[in-house]
């Protein structure tokens, strides 16, 4: 036997009936999108390293840690699998001069890549939801975003307040958080001994991330830290009370968490996060912000921005653990073929009912023919198919098919087809009761 090849741990296949969840996802996301007036973006998985060093910051878990770079055999260049969506989409952005006429609204689903331990909910290969608002100053762009969220929290069945919580804060502005940076560092220092290595490491390259820490002995330290938020200007305080306004006017509950700082160092006024205390430590579903610096960082004519990822394998967990059941992607009827019934016309006559929109799956024959029809039937039951359609020599020479029904209530439609067209009408209207 030829040795089998697995695949690359932390990377995940993902087969029938499990993706039938995600397309589940993936087209309610779609349809949130077209009401929120947001557009597709597609951009490449591999871009060069340089980029997300550049945008995400060199004093990031994902910089420092994560990445999956590599020198490109063929010509030496550097190259990375992309961890997030954002740098991509900006760098695309600035690339074809996109924001000329003004603001655009784009979102993203895709794998992303990050070299992290795979546990629950934590993989290597994962995917992402993004949405991306570029080219707007407004706090009504930051709180749209969010309650775009709120509408696929509720497109989905999860209840906002209970199964997944919002939280929020504002980073204010360079100067402010230049400010509080030197505040911040004195206090960090003057505990110096409960700093473990990363947080003495950031001390003075990233202490805002110190705030982040998941390390139960700095818990204490970091609550007493000085508070970003209390280092806000006038005009930054403002932005963060309309965001407020518009959730607490569209009653969408949060909770202001001053620690709340996000991975990235692009982020500025409005971040915020959706938590659940469902997945353990893996709370995280979705986190965004404003990044207002980003787009000109990385060479582009200085515009504004403000999007949000979701982590799709947390949420389909989140989503399981909740017991929320996607509708039924069983097909209406499964296709009996007896033996000695002419194929083109079984396989003609399906297809006249595909073509009226009617699923039909076709059991393939042996190659000693097709199967008996016990086992045939028992495969029909199986599929969840609310009809089996039963072809055989002397009804097909009749120009018929016979139908039985194979669940409750299927009865109330013709148990023959003479006319393919009108069965399929009459198969419609019992799919609307
Ligand atoms: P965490 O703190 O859990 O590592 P993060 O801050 O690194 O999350 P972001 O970079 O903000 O995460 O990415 C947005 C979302 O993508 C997260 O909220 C999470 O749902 C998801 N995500 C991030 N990393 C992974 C991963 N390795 N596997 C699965 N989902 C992930
Ligand atoms: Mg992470």
């Amino acid at each position: 036997m030829a040795e089998q090849l697995k695949a690359i741990k932390g990377m995940n296949d993902i087969l029938p009936p499990e993706s039938a969840r995600w397309e589940w996802l993936e087209g309610t996301v779609r349809a949130l999108m077209r009401r929120y007036g947001y557009q597709n973006v597609r951009t490449p998985i591999v871009e060069p390293t340089a980029l997300f060093v550049r945008g995400l910051g060199e004093v990031t878990d994902i910089v420092e840690k994560e990445m999956y770079s590599f020198e490109d055999s063929l010509n030496g260049d550097k190259l990375t699998l992309r961890p997030e969506g954002t740098a991509g989409v900006v760098r695309a952005i600035n690339e074809h001069t996109f924001l000329y006429e003004g603001g655009k609204r784009l979102y993203y689903i895709g794998p992303m890549f990050r070299h992290e331990r795979p546990q629950k909910g934590r993989y290597r290969q994962f995917h992402q939801v993004g949405a991306e608002a570029m080219g707007f100053h407004g706090p009504d762009v930051d709180a749209e975003l969010i309650l775009m969220i709120a509408a696929l929290w509720r497109d989905l069945g999860i209840q906002i307040g209970t199964d997944v919580k919002l939280q929020l804060n504002s980073l204010g502005q360079p100067a402010e958080r230049l400010a509080h940076r030197q505040a911040l560092i004195d206090h960090l220092q003057a505990h110096h001994d409960v700093l473990d290595e990363e947080a003495r490491r950031r001390l003075h390259s990233n202490p805002l991330r110190i705030l982040d820490t998941k390390n139960p002995a700095m818990q204490a330290v970091v609550e007493a830290a000085p508070k970003l938020i209390d280092f806000l200007g006038e005009e930054s305080l403002a932005h963060f009370n309309a965001v407020k306004q518009v959730l607490d006017a569209a009653g969408v509950p949060y909770e202001v968490n001053t620690r709340l700082v996000r991975g990235m160092d692009y982020y500025n006024l409005t971040v915020f996060e959706w938590v659940t205390d469902k997945l353990g430590a893996q709370g995280t579903v979705c986190g965004g912000g404003r990044y207002d610096g980003l787009i000109e960082q990385l060479g582009g004519k200085p515009a504004p921005a403000v999007g949000w990822g979701l982590g799709m394998e947390r949420l389909l967990l989140l989503v399981q653990e909740l017991g929320i059941e996607p509708p039924s992607t069983a097909p209406d009827a499964f296709a009996v073929v007896m033996a000695g019934t002419p194929l083109a016309q079984v396989l003609t006559t399906i297809d006249r009912l595909r073509a009226k929109g009617v699923n039909v799956v076709l059991n393939p024959a042996g190659k000693d023919g097709p199967a008996s029809p016990k086992s045939q039937f028992k495969k029909a039951d199986g599929s969840g198919a609310h009809f089996a359609l039963v072809f055989g020599p002397d009804e097909m020479a009749a120009g018929q098919v016979s139908v039985k029904p194979l669940r409750d209530g299927a009865q109330q439609v013709s148990n023959s087809i003479s006319d393919v067209e009108s069965w399929a009408d009459s198969l419609t209207a019992y799919r609307r009761s």
